[in-house]
């Protein structure tokens, strides 16, 4: 049996923001910083399951200071993009594959599961609704945030049974508006991202918040980012920050593009999972692979690593260039963007604003 499709109300905008000044913010967006006329909501109560599907002006909640998300924190998000296409339309890059990692996000925080196709149909509601809001070029986009949080009041320790799923989205620019800086990176041996059995697969807030004092602690030995090692062993490579690694071996035709494989500590990243196939297409042998930080380092001290990189929505691609750590200090490579990261990240970018050909049938048409 399929479920009946959610009726969505639609409740536009009386005063969106004028065009003049939208493309003020255009002109500049940042990240995350402006957002876009409206929003959609759907509710989940255990009575009713999906219901209330709206679309309306953006505007603020009103939180019950015992709404149980605050206390605690079942509460999850993704992220994906909307970009516009040469012939003027826009298309969102694999909303489908969000929409299934939120569902196993979802398991994981004991939360309801959003259907695959509600989950597309609200991004695409809210990306047609403001569709004036998605940059004009190349690496530009509409940011879209989707999340999921117990909407529940009381302080009483079980999965809540009610929900707001909502989503919102804003403008993004070129994450590199000066262009492409590699990065430094700090290999924490004394915090760690996730344990097994713990959330790291999973997309939840929770994950965020305690992966800040790493980062500060990146900061205050004057890295960009912090590199997470596995729980147990603090050796192996997992991710960095809220990107995924990949290590390129070798270089030409002849050069092994390879990422840590998914032992269930990381976060199963979609571009991560593209850049396999984009990678193979561009006629690389690629791998996922176990690799410790003896290995990193030696790689680059013999030559044998040529280049490392982070990848995800936000970013993209972007090269790592030197690594710190308790006692040891490296460059990558000649600490310059690698010729096969950035040929990766062009190819990944032209997909994306349909400079190339969809292949894969990664992007997902509106209007
Ligand atoms: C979201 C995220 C990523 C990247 O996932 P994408 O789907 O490629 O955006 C990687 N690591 C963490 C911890 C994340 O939260």
């Amino acid at each position: 049996m399929t479920t009946p499709r959610i009726e969505f109300d639609l409740t536009p905008s009386a005063n969106p923001l004028p065009a003049a000044e939208r493309e003020a913010v255009l002109a500049n967006p940042g990240f995350g910083r402006r957002f876009t006329d409206h929003m959609v909501t759907i509710r989940w109560t255990e009575a009713k399951g999906w219901h209330d599907a709206q679309l309306t002006p953006y505007a603020p909640l009103e939180i019950d200071p015992a709404n149980m998300t605050l206390h605690y924190a079942q509460s999850i998000f993704e992220g994906l993009k909307a970009y516009r296409q040469p012939d003027g339309s826009v298309a969102v890059f694999r909303p489908d594959a969000n929409a299934r990692r939120f569902q196993r996000s979802a398991r994981r925080l004991a939360m309801p599961e959003l259907p695959v196709e509600t989950f597309v149909e609200a991004c695409d509601l809210l990306v047609n609704q403001d569709k004036e809001w998605v940059p004009g070029v190349g690496e530009e986009s509409l940011y879209l945030r989707p999340f999921m949080f117990a909407a529940e009041v009381g302080l009483g320790v079980r999965p809540a049974n009610e929900y707001l799923f909502m989503v919102i989205a804003s403008p993004a620019g070129p994450y590199f508006p000066g262009g492409v800086k590699p990065l430094s990176v700090w290999l924490s041996e004394e915090y760690v991202r996730a344990a097994p059995g713990g959330t790291g697969e999973a997309k939840c807030a929770g994950n965020y918040a305690a992966s800040l004092m790493a980062q500060a602690q990146a900061a205050a030995h004057g890295c960009d980012q912090v590199v997470w090692l596995d729980a147990i062993e603090h050796r192996w490579v997992e991710e960095m920050g809220g990107m995924n690694l990949y290590f390129v071996y070798g270089s030409g035709a002849d050069a092994k593009v390879v990422t840590p494989e998914l032992t269930g500590t990381l976060l199963p990243g979609i571009t991560r999972e593209s850049l396999l196939s984009i990678a193979s297409d561009l006629g690389y042998r690629t791998g996922e692979v176990r690799i410790s930080t003896e290995e990193w380092r030696e790689g680059n001290a013999d030559g044998s690593i040529t280049e490392v990189f982070a990848c995800g929505t936000a970013a993209v691609i972007t090269p790592v260039g030197s690594v710190k750590s308790n006692g040891a200090n490296w460059t990558v490579g000649d600490g310059q963007p690698g010729e096969i990261t950035m040929r990766l990240r062009e190819k990944m970018l032209a997909i994306q604003s349909g400079q190339a050909e969809d292949v894969h049938g990664w992007m997902h048409r509106l209007g």
